[in-house]
């Protein structure tokens, strides 16, 4: 993937301040018997004025996400994320040059098009709607020995086809995966979190300043983890991972949603996260490996949010498969008005069986032969 060049000022400047801060004041003492009266007075005003962008430059970054009213830090200005929207683009284009796509003609494309457009059509608000540019469009890569999924703030979704093989082309399960894919995109997780990405980077340098400059030495290495359950921005890395957590339980409660007004039923969310804890703990038994090493990890890059079961990745970026079942779970009785109002509407999963027979047997023969173990 292409590396995030995109540089916000909002962080920029707020980091700059702390440097800026003991220079001046260093400048104040110093010139203390050497600087007149008024100059000293407007050093002390600059200093008063640096200090206090540090708020203002809060209350800007400052915003409450929509649908789930969460507060969080957008510390990218509007036409910063315009940038980070064209960056996916490009993106994208890379993605689609460089792998192969299943064609729109195919039976598993018409599919997984007809659950888009249906889930933006009947599950997404009008009010979220406006949230976005465009309608969102899946891209499905033709990988089945894969299951790696994307969410690009220009609304592109790749999928491969490998989830659809492990939920064995079972429609609501897919419109699952799809509207968690959509909610990304409509709470622009991406930009949020390439923004905090932004943060935790330069914490973690100015750490390593303060360290090389330092004598004392303590036993933080940056190799923060989750171990003690504390998290904060002085510990980058763990709370990067943290708010990664939060951000994909947001795209689940939000996707379920979704789902539920488009006639899907939201209980299809619970059993795709069941069939992983399933996927999960065969794995484990086949490999015999303690449970964290074979848990497929997702990480977010600077032009989406990821979900993969290929990154070689040490830090987990989504909540435990379990605790995705609980909370899925408590959400049901929330969307499962929803979706009783929109099947009192007519709308249900439409019927793909038919198009998609020769599919399932070619699949279900070759599943017989496959390794389960490509999955970890
Ligand atoms: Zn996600």
């Amino acid at each position: 993937m292409t590396s995030p060049t995109l540089v916000p000022i909002l962080p920029t400047i707020l980091f700059a301040i702390p440097f800026s801060i003991p220079y001046l004041l260093l400048l104040r003492i110093i010139s203390q018997r050497t600087l007149t009266a008024q100059t000293l007075s407007r050093l002390t005003r600059s200093l008063v004025a640096i200090i206090s962008v540090v708020p203002i430059g809060l209350a800007l970054a400052s915003d409450t996400a929509p649908n789930t009213f969460r507060w969080r830090m957008m510390v990218l200005w509007p036409w910063e994320e315009k940038d980070l929207i064209a960056s996916a683009k490009t993106c994208v284009r890379e993605v689609v040059e460089n792998s192969t796509l299943v064609i729109p003609d195919d039976p598993r494309s018409m599919m997984i098009d007809r659950i888009c457009q249906r889930l933006w059509n009947e599950g997404v608000t009008m009010e979220n709607k406006r949230l976005i540019e465009r309608e969102p469009k899946v891209l499905l890569i033709h990988d089945d020995d894969v299951l790696d999924g994307v969410s690009y703030p220009s609304s592109d979704i790749t999928i491969t086809t490998g989830w659809l093989r492990l939920v064995d082309f079972d429609e609501e399960m897919i419109a699952a995966i799809i509207a968690h894919e959509i909610a990304h995109i409509l709470q622009s997780h991406a930009a949020e979190f390439y923004g905090m990405s932004y943060i935790a980077k330069v914490i973690n340098q100015y750490k390593q300043i303060v360290r090389i400059g330092g004598s004392h030495s303590n036993n933080d290495n940056g190799d923060d983890s989750l171990d003690d359950g504390q998290t904060n921005l002085l510990r980058p890395r763990a709370f990067l991972q943290k708010h990664s957590q939060i951000l994909e339980r947001e795209a689940d409660i939000v996707g379920q949603e979704i789902m539920a007004r488009a006639g899907y039923d939201p209980g299809a969310a619970i059993e795709l996260w069941q069939l992983m804890v399933d996927l999960e703990k065969f794995q484990q038994e086949q490999l015999s490996l303690p449970s964290q090493s074979s848990i497929p990890v997702g990480s977010s890059h600077g032009h989406g949010v990821r979900h993969s079961s290929e990154e070689d990745n040490d830090i987990i970026m989504h909540p435990p498969r379990r605790e995705r079942v609980k909370y899925l779970t408590e959400n049901l009785l929330t969307v499962q008005k929803l979706y009783e109002e929109a099947a009192a509407k007519g709308k249900s999963a439409d019927n793909f069986e038919g198009d998609l027979n020769l599919q399932r047997i070619e699949m279900t023969l070759w599943g017989i032969f496959y390794d389960i173990n490509g999955f970890s």
